[in-house]
């Protein structure tokens, strides 16, 4: 059976139409249409004789056992967000059920092949993102926050779990599966406007962005705004306002991709009577290199104590979160490149802003890279998600070659 793309969208279109309705995709994680989309992958995948396996924290793998137990991973999520869109996190394990079919039909593979459908990769649920792969890559730390998670309708994270075969307090058992991992895929849907705008159908993916999350509180004066003369004013919100456009110039000056965003701003005592006694502001910096990142922090800091000054007010800083950059495997962003410009002409290289199951993979330190596909308008996380069928088509394409090369490199 040679490699056959157009059934991948023919496919993706299937389940499109068995776990979506006029909204979108309803594939939410611990969810009965969840399990129907699992259970229609099962069905697919069942003739290649890849055999199935639920591991401790409810991450479904088939595996093609090859001649060594080092195993290839191929993975994505079939979990959605409510009305989410059709591509997102599917398209790689339907592309990788294509790639399994093509290894089976010629016999043993020199590595073991499996594909891995993470379990809830959006914590669209819960509001716990990257379950599955961060159990299985064992950086879970937050069990006890999870034991608290409940739904919206009052329903606690560990019963949902219990319902669909997962015990919370075991789920780390997971972390066995990457064991004898030589190298971890993943295709996925770019979600921002990089590709479209280069006219390009394919990227490799550098790594995910580090991010820096800071709570920046000013301190002035609440003063009678008709009274209080201009030039005798300690205004917080001057210092969060010229902050707010500082920003754009800290990451001019930083480059390399870096964003900034000052994401809210929220003013005491807030009345239209009253110069701002503080104004408290939220900041969020992101890089693909470290050095970099820490250096978009320092300059608003310094920016942050020249306004204070400026204004006679004062500021503090408060870390709310921070994850360093996770850089992909450097030789498998070379065969990855090597695949792209095989199937398309010419590929481009570009760091990913939202995290994936690939980061925690690779975090576990198993090589690991990332291929991302166009995204019609940028757009996803709703039903208007969308891609070129032809881009779909050559995304499956490069992932089988790459799969090869990565086979042929590892064996
Ligand atoms: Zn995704």
């Amino acid at each position: 059976m040679p490699l056959d793309p157009s059934r991948t969208v023919a496919e993706l279109e299937e389940l499109r139409a068995l776990t979506g309705n006029d909204d979108g995709a309803q594939r939410v994680a611990w969810t009965d249409t969840w399990e129907q989309a699992r259970a229609w992958l099962r069905d697919k995948v069942q003739p290649t004789g890849a055999v199935e396996e639920i591991d401790a924290a409810g991450n479904q793998w088939f595996t093609l056992q090859g001649a060594s137990d080092r195993a290839l991973l191929i993975g994505g999520h079939m979990d959605s967000v409510p009305n989410g869109g059709w591509l997102d996190g599917c398209l790689n394990v339907v592309a990788g059920i294509e790639v399994l079919r093509r290894i089976a039909e010629e016999g043993t593979p020199p590595l073991t092949v499996r594909l891995v459908s993470w379990a809830d990769e959006e914590g669209a649920r819960f509001g716990r993102s990257l379950f599955g792969s961060s159990a299985a890559a064992g950086s879970m730390r937050d069990q006890d926050e999870l034991r608290r998670l409940t739904d919206r309708d009052g329903i606690a994270l560990p019963d949902a779990l219990r319902e669909h075969g997962v015990d919370l307090d075991g789920a780390l058992e997971a972390r066995s599966q990457l064991e004898n991992a030589a190298a971890y895929l993943e295709l996925h849907i770019e979600q921002g406007p990089v590709l479209e705008a280069l006219d390009l159908p394919l990227g490799v993916v550098l790594g995910t962005f580090g991010v820096e999350r800071s709570r920046i509180t000013w301190h002035g004066q609440a003063a009678h705004a008709g009274s209080t003369p201009m030039d005798a004013r300690r205004d917080a919100l001057a210092g969060a306002a010229k902050l707010a456009l500082a920003i754009r110039g800290i990451a001019g000056e930083v480059g390399d991709g870096a964003v900034c965003t000052s994401g809210g701003v929220v003013c005491r005592p807030g009345i239209v009577t009253s110069v701002v006694e503080t104004a408290e502001q939220l900041l969020d910096q992101r890089h693909l290199d470290a050095a970099k990142l820490a250096r978009l922090l320092e300059l608003a800091k310094e920016a942050s104590d020249r306004f204070a000054a400026e204004e006679n007010i004062t500021v503090d800083w408060e870390r709310i979160w921070n994850i360093e950059p996770i850089l992909f495997d450097g030789e498998l962003i070379e065969l990855a490149d090597e695949s792209i410009r095989e199937v398309a002409g010419a590929s481009h290289r570009l760091p990913s802003g939202p995290l994936h199951d690939a980061a925690e993979v690779s975090r576990a330190g198993v090589p690991t890279v990332m291929l991302f596909v166009q995204s019609l308008r940028g757009l996803s996380h709703t039903k208007l998600e969308d891609t070129k069928r032809e881009h779909l088509e050559l995304s499956v394409l490069a992932l089988d070659h790459l799969a090869s090369k990565t086979l042929a490199a590892s064996a």
